[in-house]
């Protein structure tokens, strides 16, 4: 398979391209497709496998082709530390620099303020940790009933870090019609009953 095989707008494979990526791994060849098509993915990968450009593709590709209502965050990415936030962040600048969409980091640890402003002139896309995302919510800063594209990145770590309350409460707030990517390097029982609760006939991907 290569990139041009896989239905990405041109736009996104120019960007591909200068990041200098050929040919598309594993786990970007099976769940790039089912994404585009607007399907549920469960990916069962480990870091460095190329997961976060396997759902950060599919998810600009189909929110530059739609349309922003409301103001109001269009996908959201949740990670579980602060550092992966960061690096899908700086991922999504480079596959997004041919599009107009804009994002906003919700991370702990920085000044509410600045992450205010984003929210309140409007994103398309929140990459959030749990704990500040739900932070924002509560102060009333923050509706997710927008959300179409959910993305809960290494879940076996949100797990391991005590947050899997937490994102049942966030997949709660956010519509049932939404289309979820969820990736875990492994499939422990208590992540398996997440999938099975919140993702709608996934396409599955273990790489
Ligand atoms: P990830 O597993 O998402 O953390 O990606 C691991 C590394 O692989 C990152 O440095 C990416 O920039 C790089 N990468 C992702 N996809 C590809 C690809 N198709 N070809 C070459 N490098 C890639």
């Amino acid at each position: 398979t290569k990139f041009s095989d896989l239905a990405l707008s041109p736009k996104v494979l120019k960007a591909v391209e200068a990041a200098g990526y050929h040919t598309p791994t594993p786990i970007q060849a099976g769940a790039i497709p089912p994404a585009l098509e607007g399907r549920d993915v469960l990916g069962i990968a480990q870091t460095g496998t190329g997961k976060t450009a396997s759902f950060t593709l599919p998810m600009i590709h189909l929110l530059a082709r739609g349309r922003a209502r409301a103001r109001m965050p269009r996908s959201l990415v949740l990670c579980p530390t602060r550092e992966l936030a960061a690096q899908v962040a700086e991922n999504f600048d480079t596959y997004a620099a041919n599009v107009k969409l804009t994002k906003a980091l919700l991370i702990g640890g920085v000044s509410f303020k600045e992450q205010d402003a984003l929210i309140d002139r409007g994103v398309d896309v929140l990459i959030a940790t749990p704990g500040r995302l739900l932070d924002h919510f509560e102060r009333g800063k923050l509706l997710l009933t927008g959300v179409q594209i959910m993305v809960v990145d290494e879940a076996d770590r949100m797990l391991d870090m005590g947050f899997i309350p937490d994102i049942e409460r966030i997949f709660s707030l956010t519509p049932f019609t939404r289309q979820t990517m969820f990736y875990s390097a492994t499939m422990a029982p208590e992540i398996e009953r997440i999938t099975n609760m919140f993702l709608s006939n996934p396409a599955r991907i273990e790489v």
